[in-house]
Parts: C-alpha cells; structure tokens; sequence
C-alpha cells in the first residue's frame, strides 16, 4: 500500500492527499502554471535527500556528507546546461520569485528602476508589483501591449525606456500568448544601459524543447520556474554568462537563502533529464497543438481570445462582452470538473477578485494524453458550462462529459 507509514501516524494529512489525489486525477487541469510531473520526479523528490544540510555549493560545501548531494547537484546544473546552451547555471533557488530577487538583489541597489510587463497586462507580481518586494524595494514602471491588437508594445517598451532610464529590464508573463522577442527587449536594454532579464517560468519547456526562440544570445540573466512546462518540481533556477554567475550564486547563498533543498535538486535533476529526451519534444509539440486548437475551437464558438490565439501553451479567454465574470466563470467551471484561473485580461474594467477574463493552458492535459480531438470536446463543454451553469440538469450531463475524459486519460 503506498503510505501506508503516513495514514498510520497522520490521518488528517493522508486524508487530505487521499482528496487531492482524486482531484487530480477526477478533473482536467487547464491551469497553465500546473503540470503533472513524472513518477520518477516524484520519487526523488519525495526522498531522503530531504534529510541533507548542503550550504554551500558542490566541492565547496558548510557541512560534512555532502558527497551525494554533489553529485544530484552537479548533474542538474550540467544537465540544464546542456538543455538550454547557458553558460552558468544555480539550480538552488526555491522558487522563481526567489531567482528573481537574487538577480535583482544581485546587480541592482535599492531605488534603482526596474521595467517589466504590469501584472494586469500579463506580467509578474515579482517584476515591479507594488505589492512585492520588487515594488517595494526598486522603483518600478511597467510596459503592456497594444489595446487592440494584444500584442506587446515594442516601440511604446522603448519608449518608456528612454523615459526613465531603468537599470533592469524584464522580459516575461504568466498570461501573455504570444512568442517573446527577446532581440528587441535586448536592444532596448543596449541602448538604454540596462541589464536585461528574461523570465521563462512559464515558456521554459517550450524554449528546452526549441519551440520557442531561446533568450540565451540576448539576455543577462534567465531565471525560471522548473514546474511550469519545464515539469519538473516545483522550484526556480537561474542561467548568466560566467562572468555574472559568482555573484548570483553569492547572493542565492548565503544572499538570500540557507540551506538549499536537496530532494528538489535531485527532482530538477531528473526533470532536466527528462527534458532532454526526444519524447519532451514531441510531448512540447502536442501541448503547442493543443493550445492552437482550444483556441480555435472557442474562437469558432464565438469567444474572444486576447490577440486573437496563441502561439505558446496558454490563451486568455475575454469575457468582458459576456453575461459572466471571470470570478463567475472558474467557479462554473471547476463545479463541472474544469479547473482553471480568473485572470485580468488587458485594460480590464473589474478589479484583480473578480476580473474580466479566464486563463486557459494545456501542459495538464498534453501530459494526460490528450490530443486536438480533446481539445474540441473541451472547447464545447466549456462552451456549455459557461452557458446553461444554472441548469443542473444539463450541468449533470457536462460533468458527466469531464469524467469520461478523465477515465480515458488516466494520471498517477
Ligand atoms: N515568473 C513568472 C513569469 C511566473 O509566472 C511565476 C509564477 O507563476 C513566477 C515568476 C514565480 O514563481 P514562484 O511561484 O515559484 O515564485
């Protein structure tokens, strides 16, 4: 039985995975940050390795016994060197608001001016939000993307740019459907004197896998999540050019953190082997189609899609000419058996609780197994829910739908 020394000593929290587990496996996740990572991932992340004090890095460690810890730790940071082509690696932060803040940390002084994409544009809470402490420490000012087409605004980044002269410049989403043009962020940053960041948390495994243009000629620094479409474990990494990387790792460690999380390296271990498998490609491509064609097929339904469709893993639906909120429509939704996030859409009219729009991705379902024929049936009962959500009997049948797919595309 597995965890069978869990339901013995912690029932409430046995319990509590017991739930989550059918979860998981009973609705379909188009979270676009969400991935389900592989049994091996999970195997490794959930072992001793979590026992283990390793201040310091491989060879240069604060505590005895760290042999092993080396070794998990040097192949992460080789392996993501190989998959992404960075020249320095620190696969030790613990999350990606922690690689961000490192390299903030790192090369900036308090006060100095950070540009980066608002967060009610599709930005980062961690690349200027007043509400974070990269609001709260550097002063920050924000680009976004045109009104009517929803593509991002070169010429008006530049601009403002030129403006106000910013030390750093970010590059990155968490709700931007389109490829990046890292170039011209890198120009920009060139002609203003600035360091240039680029935050692939979410289009990390896309770029792995070649399916979207690398930011390494371009940038300063990359940082990333490793849980995104990269599936791996839930964690961040940072990649420089030599020259920066003593100072990164300086300031990740003894900077900003302690004793890194082993059992989370040896699971970014595994993950960036993964990645370098041929099936990560072909699993890359079918999250791309996917996408494509949920965006179609809803396009086809009537709904509009922020830009007009995607070229990554994630749309965002505009719901502002609908009867239903963003709030409104995750709730109808998740009681359907679809789980998904509210999201501000561009220039949206309600506030960040309520929201005008939904984000939509398919890194959950692609690693499910399912493929375009899914996506169209999705695209219909999303259709549906949003629809008739106050009609039980046809919500019946709707969820009906979402538990067949499931079953058929089974997950752990
Ligand atoms: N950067 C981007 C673009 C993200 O979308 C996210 C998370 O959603 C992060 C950074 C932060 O990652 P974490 O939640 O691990 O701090």
């Amino acid at each position: 039985m597995e965890q069978e020394h869990l339901k013995l000593v912690d029932p409430e929290v046995y319990g509590s995975l017991q739930k989550e587990k059918q979860r998981e496996r009973g609705k379909i996740v188009l979270i676009a940050s969400e991935n389900y990572v592989s049994k091996a991932v999970l195997e490794a992340q959930g072992s001793i390795f979590t026992n283990k004090y390793a201040e310091g890095y491989p060879g240069r460690r604060y505590y005895g016994g760290c042999e092993y810890a080396d070794q998990v730790e040097t192949l992460a940071v080789k392996r993501a060197q190989e998959l992404f082509g960075a020249e320095h690696v620190n696969v030790q932060p613990h999350s990606g608001s922690q690689a961000n803040m490192a390299v903030y940390f790192s090369f900036l002084k308090p006060g100095d001016t950070i540009l980066g994409m608002s967060l009610n544009q599709g930005g980062h809470l961690s690349h200027g939000s007043s509400v974070n402490f990269s609001g709260l420490l550097f002063k920050s000012i924000s680009y976004g993307v045109d009104r009517d087409t929803g593509y991002i605004d070169y010429d008006g980044v530049r601009r403002i740019a030129l403006e106000h002269n910013p030390q750093m410049i970010v590059a990155g989403a968490s709700a931007y459907s389109r490829i990046l043009d890292f170039k011209a962020f890198s120009d920009i940053a060139k002609e203003v004197g600035a360091f240039f960041m680029a935050d692939i948390a979410h289009i990390a495994g896309l770029i792995a896998a070649g399916l979207h243009p690398s930011p390494i000629p371009f940038a300063d620094f990359i940082t990333t999540t490793t849980h995104k479409t990269l599936r791996g474990p839930r964690g961040g990494m940072i990649m420089c050019k030599t020259e920066h990387g003593k100072a990164i790792d300086k300031m990740i460690f003894p900077g900003i953190q302690g004793g890194p999380l082993v059992h989370v390296i040896a699971a970014k271990a595994v993950a960036l082997k993964e990645a370098l498998g041929r099936d990560f490609t072909t699993y890359q491509e079918q999250v791309l189609k996917n996408a494509k064609r949920l965006a179609q097929e809803l396009i086809k339904k009537g709904f509009k899609i922020i830009s007009g469709g995607t070229d990554n893993h994630l749309m965002l639906v505009d719901l502002s000419d609908s009867h239903i909120t963003g709030k409104e429509a995750e709730e109808a939704l998740d009681s359907a058996g679809i789980t998904v996030n509210k999201n501000a859409i561009p220039y949206d009219s309600r506030p960040p609780a309520i929201t005008s729009g939904i984000r939509l991705g398919t890194p959950c379902v692609t690693t499910r197994g399912m493929g375009e024929e899914e996506m169209a049936e999705i695209a219909d009962i999303i259709e549906k829910v949003l629809k008739n959500c106050k009609n039980a009997n046809e919500m019946n049948q709707l969820t009906h739908r979402v538990k067949t797919l499931c079953e058929h595309f089974p997950i752990y």
